[in-house]
This record gives structure tokens, sequence and C-alpha cells, in this order.
């Protein structure tokens, strides 16, 4: 049995279409020249992930300036010049935000156009991530709802419109990503995962959902060294997840404090074990990366077990990542010879 590999979802963008190593960087093309620069972005990617032996791809989020806004910048209802100051992740850090003024509508497709463009270009299993509908929330000031609930539920039914229509292109796997659970792991359980089960029913292709610990930047760095030796953020609402309809759960397991024995709580589920480090420039040996999944091993069935980032590489170095993908494939192919 080989054990699969895939990415978490971003990957760098190329200097001459948005400024590296940045998140939400502006980008360097305008209109038509704009789609067709990410088009090129994303072939790179899909080429790179296909020769480098990665199962399930992505498409490195090119055709986005951010994991959630890009999804947003087609929904109606929210003012984009009235920008809220807001705390993010339960405050881990402040950042300016537009603001849901009205009834929330997704007027056309917003991935529909770049995801046919990769399945075109593409034979390998494909995977489009969207923004879980508890992180939008936790990215977007409410100025129109009820609760952030009520928020999150509207923003499901439209994540959910979306899904069915990538589904239908042919997309093998759809990701919400998801990393607010772990900031609000008590909402999590008592609401997260079920409005997230509203964004992926009547699905039929895999679901996933990504819980991490935030992109290597600093405030994420500074937050981890508060969270003590152990990380048991997971603990609060592995049982009910592990009780949903949802897939595949994409966790971070490298240079992390999450004990590895957690994994258990989610023995209905595969798990897309994060191997690779994101806020590390040093790229791991294949031999490390086999290593951690061993000890994974331990807890996770290894019919369960997908290779994976801890999360997205979009504010790293384009090389850097490049080098990290193949260790994480050359690290899998290790341990499928040894199981
Ligand atoms: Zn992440």
């Amino acid at each position: 049995m080989k054990i699969k590999t895939t990415i978490a979802g971003s990957l760098p963008k190329p200097t001459w279409l948005a400024e590296p190593e940045k998140l939400w960087a502006e980008w360097k093309l305008k209109d038509s020249d704009l789609f067709k620069g990410q088009c090129e972005a994303a072939l790179h990617w899909i080429k790179f992930q296909e020769k480098t032996g990665v199962d399930v791809i992505s498409d490195g989020e090119q055709f986005r300036k951010h994991f959630v806004h890009g999804f947003l910048e087609s929904i109606q209802g929210i003012d984009w010049n009235k920008m809220t100051t807001m705390g993010i992740r339960n405050d881990r850090y402040d950042a300016e935000v537009p603001t849901v003024v009205n009834e929330l509508k997704r007027l056309e497709t917003v991935h529909s156009k770049s995801t046919e463009f990769c399945l075109k270009n593409t034979s390998n299993d494909f995977k489009i991530t969207l923004p879980g509908p508890m992180t939008i929330c936790d990215t977007i000031a409410n100025g129109f709802y009820s609760s952030r609930k009520e928020m999150a539920f509207e923003f499901a039914k439209i994540l959910n419109a979306e899904a069915l229509e990538l589904e239908k292109l042919g997309v093998h796997t759809i990701q919400f990503d998801e990393p607010a659970f772990n900031a609000f792991t008590k909402e999590a359980s008592e609401w997260g995962v079920e409005i997230l089960e509203v964004a992926a029913s009547g699905l039929k292709c895999k679901t996933a959902v990504h819980i991490c610990y935030g992109y290597g930047i600093k405030q994420n760095i500074d937050w981890k060294k508060t969270l003590g030796n152990e990380w048991k953020q997971y603990e609060d609402f592995f049982p009910t997840l592990n009780n949903s309809s949802i897939d595949q759960v994409s966790l971070e397991c490298a240079n992390s404090r999450v004990p590895l024995d957690v994994l258990k709580m989610l023995s209905n589920k595969e798990i897309l074990v994060g191997v690779i480090d994101v806020a590390n420039l040093e790229i791991e040996t294949p031999s490390e990366v086999c290593k951690l999944l061993e000890k994974v091993s331990a807890y996770v069935d290894y019919k369960n077990i997908i290779a994976c980032t801890n999360c997205g590489m979009a504010p790293m170095p384009f090389n850097i990542a490049e080098e990290k993908i193949k260790s994480l494939v050359a690290g899998a192919n290790l341990f499928t010879k040894s199981i």
C-alpha cells in the first residue's frame, strides 16, 4: 500500500505576479493579464507537483490574494470601504477587515473558471481549498446579522453552492480551512463543526477540513509560545469532528507540540498528517518525514494516513517550498517501503 501525499493548500507566488514572502501581497498585473499570469503560475505548480509525485495536487491558491478574502471578493453584502479593526483568532492580532453590511449573496461562481483551467491541465487528483465558515467570520466584521453563528450559517450556504459547482467540474477533494477552530475550541464543538457540515452537505467527492496553528508569521509564532509544552486545543472538538460527515482532517504535526496521541480521537477519519513545517526554512530530510509518519502510525491506522504540509506555504521563499515538497514525497515513499 502506498502512503499518498498532498499539500495543505497555498504555495508561493512568482515575483512577477505578486510581492514574495508576504501575505495579502498586491497583484503586479491587471485585468486579463492578471488571469493569464495566475494561470501560468498555477501551471508551474501543477507540473511541479506532478513531476515530484504529489498525489492530490492543488493550484497553490495562485488565483487569490488571501485564502479568505480571495473568496469574499465575489460576495455581495460586504462593504470593502467600511474597514473595521478587529482582533483576529481570539485577539491574537489586530487586522483591518471589511464589514458585512447587508444580506450575503453569491452572485456568480468564484473559483470555477480557474478550477476548469487547472483540471484541463492535469490528470492527477485535484483538490480545491475554500475558507471555512467559522474562519471567514473571524476575518470579517459583522455589521448586519444578529450573531456570528447566524453569519457563519449564511456563509456556509454560499460555500455549499460554490462547492457543489466545483464538484461537478470534477475536483477530487474539497477542503475547508478552519484554523479558527483552534482559537475558539468551545464554539467549534458547539456550532463550528455543525455549520461546516452545512458547507459540505450533499458533496460526494472527498471532503476535508484543515485545522492548523496558523501560517508561520510572527504573530502566530509568538502565540504558540504562550500555549505551553503540550497543545491540547484539538481535544476539545475532536470528538464532535470524529462524528461529523467530513472525510479528512488536515493537522499540524511537524515541530508542533500537539501530543500525537490526540489523533486517536479521529479514528473515523483519514488524517492529512502535517510532516512539513512551514514556519521554518530548514528543509526536512526524507528520513525525518518518515520518522514522524512512523510515530503517527502508532495512533492512526496507516490506511488513513496521507502525508501533507502543516499549513499553506504562501509566505515562504519559492525554492524552499519546492525543496520541502520534494522531501514530503521522498519521506512518504520511505515510509511506504517500511510498512
Ligand atoms: Zn493552516
